[in-house]
């Protein structure tokens, strides 16, 4: 299955199949007015399988964009502009994120007072953790 190409927008490929449908909560990409194609379980030599997203007419930030590497760390994002690739490049992994996620801890004051959660990103061998800011706790993602 090959997705449609789109003129301007937004490419986010490589993304580790199943987890496309995260990002569309990340991104906002249910508020946006533009078409928003996700394609699952696409095949790929790369990874066996993979998950792309298409937005179109909808360019993002550098820090929106690594975001995404919470999620899929070999993440490949395309800028096209007039059917063209203007610009292509990975993700980075962000030190902290802000607002995107909640503690998991419910005495947290992220969770009692409705506080934006702030963590710092912290790698383990196989996974990622999130410290939070607020109470000290340390989740996997
Ligand atoms: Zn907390």
């Amino acid at each position: 299955m090959i997705l449609a190409k789109i003129e301007e927008g937004t490419v986010i490929d490589h993304i580790p199949p199943q987890e496309g449908f995260k990002l569309i909560p990340l991104l906002k990409l249910d508020q946006l007015a533009g078409v928003v194609t996700l394609g699952m379980n696409l095949s790929s030599g790369k990874l066996g399988e993979k998950d792309m997203i298409k937005v179109e007419e909808r360019f993002f930030t550098p820090e929106e964009l690594n975001q995404i590497a919470l999620f899929a760390p070999e993440a490949t994002i395309s800028i096209i502009k007039q059917g063209k690739v203007k610009e292509k490049f990975k993700v980075t992994l962000p030190e902290r994120i802000e607002g995107i996620l909640l503690c998991k801890n419910t005495n947290c004051v992220t969770q009692t007072e409705r506080v934006r959660g702030r963590f710092t990103i912290q790698k383990g061998s196989n996974n990622l953790f999130i410290n939070c800011d607020f109470c000290g706790s340390l989740c996997r993602l």
